[in-house]
């Protein structure tokens, strides 16, 4: 299932992501991970969580579940990675969240 997940991000927002070369490789792979591979499994229980039209509602379960396990965040909540939009996940948030929604629909309809 995960890898369901991970492909339907891969084809619906890495092939938009200003961090891949002019192949659509991800270029952060080979100094850091993005935090969408990462923390995959918590950004699905997380997105899961919600049922919203309001992406803000989304961003309250990512902050939660994923935000405070990441390196990246301090313990005031700052993270300067996402200030200076460099965290992919954050990023392209909405996008991730229609790729896992759309894997959860077609699964029901299946
Ligand atoms: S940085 Fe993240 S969102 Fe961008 S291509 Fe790499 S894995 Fe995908
Ligand atoms: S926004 Fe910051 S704390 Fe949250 S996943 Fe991205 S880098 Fe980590």
């Amino acid at each position: 299932m995960t890898d369901q997940y991970l492909q339907a991000i891969q084809k619906r927002v890495c092939s938009r992501c200003i961090d891949t070369d002019e192949k659509g490789n991800c270029m952060l792979h080979y100094d850091e991970i993005c935090a969408v591979e990462e923390f995959l499994p918590e950004i699905v229980q997380a997105i899961q969580r919600v049922q919203s039209d309001k992406v803000e509602d989304y961003v309250v379960e990512l902050r939660n579940l994923v935000c405070t396990q990441c390196k990246h965040q301090d313990e005031d909540g700052i993270c300067v990675v996402r200030n200076n939009l460099d965290c992919g996940l954050d990023r392209y948030f909405p996008l991730i969240i229609e790729a896992i929604e759309s894997v959860d629909a077609s699964r029901r309809s299946a």
